[in-house]
C-alpha cells in the first residue's frame, strides 16, 4: 500500500483518455443551470512538473501528453490539416492553461483540471480525498494556492467510504440535486477492483442519477478483466445509459510489453452526447498515441 504516486505517471496515455472523458463529462453537465457536487475520490497531488524527478524518472508523458502534443503539431503543418474535435480542443486548452508559455511544463490532475471548471458563481462544490500522507499534503498545499474559499474541501480519508457521506448531495439554488464522481483509484490492492464495482452500487442506489466516472486499467488481470463487465451489468440491472472508451497504445517499439499500455474510462449515466465527442476526439487521438502493434481504440455504449 501507498507505493503508487501519480507524480510517476502524470500525463501518461492514461491521464489523457480520463481527462479529457471528465472535461467532456462536466461540460456537458454544466449545460444546466444547477450547481453539482462533484466528488474526485483518488485526488492525487493535484499538480505535477513534467520535468521534474518523478516524471523524468516514468518519463510517462512521452508516450501521453508529449506525443500528442508533438504528433498534432506535425499534423497542423501539413496543407490538408483537419480541424480538431471539440472535446479533445477542450483538453489541449485545459493543459494549455497550465502552460502560458508554451511549453508543456505542468501537468493538471484532476482536482486542478474540475477545480479549473467549477463555476465562478461557487454554484459547484468540488470534494477531494487522498489517502497517501505525502500526496495529501501536497495536495493541500497546491490547492491552497487556488485561493477557492469553500468551493473545495479536501480530505485525508479513504474515499471509497468518505464518498457514501456524500451522496445524495444537497440541494442547489435551483432546488436540484446533481452529483458528478470521479473514482480514479490506483489499484495497488487486488481489493480496490471489487470495492469500485460494490461503490458504484452503493452510490446508484443512493443517488440513481449521479453520473459517475471509472477509470481502470486492461491488464492480464482477472479482477481487471471483469471490472468493466462488472460496470455494465450493474447499469444494466439499474437501466442507465453506460460508455465505456478504452485506449490501447500497443507494444513498446523493441515489442515488450513493459508499463502499462492500456486502460478504460467508463461512465455510468452517460450524457447522450458523450459517446459522439469522444469518438471524434478518439479518431485523432487513438492514432497519435499508437504505439506499436495491438494498438486501437473503442467507445462503447449502452
Ligand atoms: N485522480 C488523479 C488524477 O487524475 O490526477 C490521480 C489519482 S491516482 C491514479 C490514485 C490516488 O489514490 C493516489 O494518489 C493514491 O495515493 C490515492 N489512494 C489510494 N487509495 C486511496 C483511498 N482508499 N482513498 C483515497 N485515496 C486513495
Amino acid at each position: 500500500m501507498f507505493s503508487y504516486r501519480h507524480a510517476f505517471h502524470a500525463g501518461n496515455h492514461a491521464d489523457v483518455i480520463k481527462h479529457l472523458t471528465v472535461i467532456a463529462t462536466l461540460q456537458h453537465l454544466q449545460q444546466k443551470e444547477g450547481g453539482i457536487t462533484i466528488v474526485d475520490t483518488h485526488a492525487g497531488a493535484g499538480l505535477y512538473r513534467l520535468d521534474g524527478d518523478y516524471s523524468e524518472t516514468g518519463g510517462e508523458a512521452k508516450d501521453g501528453i508529449f506525443k500528442l502534443l508533438s504528433q498534432l503539431d506535425a499534423a497542423s503543418a501539413k496543407k490538408d490539416a483537419k480541424p480538431i474535435p471539440e472535446a479533445l480542443q477542450a483538453y489541449l486548452d485545459m493543459i494549455a492553461s497550465f502552460n502560458p508559455n508554451g511549453q508543456a511544463k505542468f501537468y493538471p490532475g484532476s482536482p486542478f483540471i474540475l477545480h479549473a471548471m467549477l463555476r465562478k458563481d461557487a454554484r459547484d462544490k468540488l470534494r477531494l480525498f487522498e489517502l497517501h500522507p505525502t500526496d495529501s499534503k501536497a495536495l493541500a498545499s497546491n490547492v491552497a494556492q487556488l485561493d477557492a474559499g469553500r468551493s473545495i474541501m479536501i480530505a485525508r480519508e479513504d474515499g471509497f467510504e468518505s464518498l457514501k457521506k456524500l451522496l445524495p448531495p444537497p440541494p442547489s439554488a435551483t432546488g436540484s440535486k446533481r452529483a458528478m464522481v470521479l473514482m480514479d483509484p490506483s489499484y495497488e490492492i487486488k481489493s480496490d477492483y471489487g470495492k469500485v464495482a460494490a461503490n458504484i452500487q452503493d452510490c446508484l442506489k443512493r443517488f440513481a442519477t449521479g453520473t459517475y466516472l471509472v477509470w481502470y486499467p486492461i491488464i492480464a488481470r482477472p479482477e481487471a478483466h471483469d471490472l468493466p463487465k462488472r460496470l455494465r451489468t450493474l447499469s444494466n440491472q439499474s437501466q442507465k445509459p453506460w460508455l465505456n472508451l478504452t485506449l490501447s497504445i500497443g507494444r513498446n517499439t523493441d515489442g515488450s510489453s513493459a508499463g502499462l499500455s492500456a486502460s478504460g474510462m467508463f461512465v455510468v449515466n452517460a450524457p447522450f452526447t458523450l459517446k459522439d465527442k469522444l469518438r471524434e476526439a478518439m479518431e485523432v487521438v487513438g492514432p497519435a498515441l499508437a504505439r506499436g502493434s495491438g494498438h486501437s481504440w473503442a467507445v462503447e455504449h449502452s
